[in-house]
């Protein structure tokens, strides 16, 4: 298929969020370039709030290049508190305009933590820079992978990901980026219901990602909607037609897809097989070095993932929502929660916002939980000291 580049100079180049997304941990996003030339049949970006062409097809064939995208960063990044910045894409547009490149770099400059999510080993090209970056701030890479050779349908794979490297050279990058000490894991994601959704994947995944030095696998699924969804159902029509009538009454007119409970049942078996392989069903949250509020900060992780447990485990929304408030509130809080608990106790805890009897009873436990592990770690470096 002929690549069609247009190169532009954007006004703007970062997204910034409110607060912290609690799987990415992002705090801002920043994209060199509008199209993708991996061409995914089942990506996201196709829906019509993404993608600005008309045919879905374009996406990746037409690619908007953002020239100006490295000067943007650092000047909107100047004027921002540090967070964590989403960035990164390896499609064979970066072989030639090298924008993600430059991109991290000013991130070194500045001294802001990165998440890369990556369909491609090509990150490799940068594993130099990222790991500076990481001895600065923070770095995690996150390798997009939905199967292994190990899948039964894993034939398929190279029709829903023309264009891709295949999954076992992902994993090759996955191992030499946590050699390099970087927090490196699997996206599984989207899982592609009736096609990889099954124990022998589920299982293959989480086991490859633990073979090749991998710390998690964050799984997610499959959303289809409007000219997206239409053009993947055509696409499945010619990759694997027989699935067809089941992605047509599993994904109803209307609907972006199968009940909520469905992906709750797949998420509690991946985050069984997560435990059984010793990896985090989470990203792990990076805190950037020398951070203030560093206890802020994971406590409002710990809550992060107890969200995440209600929701697997189908909880009422009332009780998922305090916790995702609970969350929202303690990484907001300007002051160490650590002082509050000292000067005024349980009660200080709970005049924090979103924050009643309960909760602050679980974030007393967790300031409890984490002074006990930093006296343990304390203990660790005087006795290895010693030795
Ligand atoms: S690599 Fe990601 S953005 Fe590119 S087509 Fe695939 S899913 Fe979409």
């Amino acid at each position: 298929m002929s690549v069609e580049y247009k190169v532009y100079r954007p006004k703007r180049i970062l997204n910034k969020h409110k607060r912290p997304d609690h799987w990415f941990w992002t705090r801002y996003t920043a994209h060199p370039y509008i199209g993708c030339q991996h061409g995914c049949e089942y990506c996201y970006w196709r829906e019509s709030k993404y993608c600005p062409y008309p045919d879905p097809e374009d996406f990746s064939r037409l690619i908007k290049v953002k020239i100006n995208a490295p000067e943007l960063l650092r000047k909107e990044l100047s004027k921002v508190p540090v967070g964590v910045v989403g960035l990164g894409d390896y499609q064979p547009a970066e072989f030639r305009y090298r924008l993600s490149r430059q991109m991290l770099q000013v991130c070194l400059d500045l001294g802001f933590p990165v998440f890369v999510l990556e369909k491609s080993h090509n990150v490799l090209q940068d594993l130099e820079l990222i790991t500076a970056i990481n001895d600065r701030a923070r770095a995690v890479v996150s390798f997009s992978i939905i199967a292994t050779p190990e899948s039964p349908h894993y034939e398929h794979l190279k029709g829903f990901e023309p264009a891709v490297p295949m999954p076992p050279r992902r994993f090759e990058a996955m191992e030499q980026f946590a050699e390099a000490g970087i927090l490196t894991g699997t996206s599984f994601m989207p899982i592609l219901p009736g096609i990889y959704d099954d124990n022998e994947n589920l299982k293959a995944v989480v086991r490859w990602t633990r073979d090749h030095g991998g710390a998690f696998v964050l799984a997610g699924g499959l959303t289809l909607s409007d000219k997206q969804k239409a053009y993947f159902l055509q696409q499945l029509a010619r990759i694997c037609p027989e699935k067809v009538p089941f992605y047509e009454h599993f994904y109803p007119q209307g609907s972006y897809g199968p009940p909520r409970s469905y992906w709750n049942r797949l998420g509690q078996k991946v985050a069984e097989l997560c435990q059984k392989y010793g990896l985090s069903d989470r990203i792990p949250r990076p805190i950037i070095r020398g951070e203030k509020r560093a206890v802020n900060k994971r406590i409002a992780e710990h809550l992060a993932i107890k969200t995440y447990r209600l929701e697997l485990a189908g909880e009422r929304g009332y009780r998922i929502w305090a916790y995702r408030k609970a969350a929202w509130a303690l990484d907001e809080l300007e002051q160490d929660v650590r002082l509050i608990y000292e000067r005024m106790g349980v009660k200080g805890l709970e005049s924090i916002p979103s924050l009643g009897k309960k909760l602050a009873r679980e974030v007393e436990q967790q300031i409890h939980r984490e002074a006990s592990e930093r006296r343990s770690s304390a203990k660790c470096i005087e006795t290895s000291e010693r030795v």
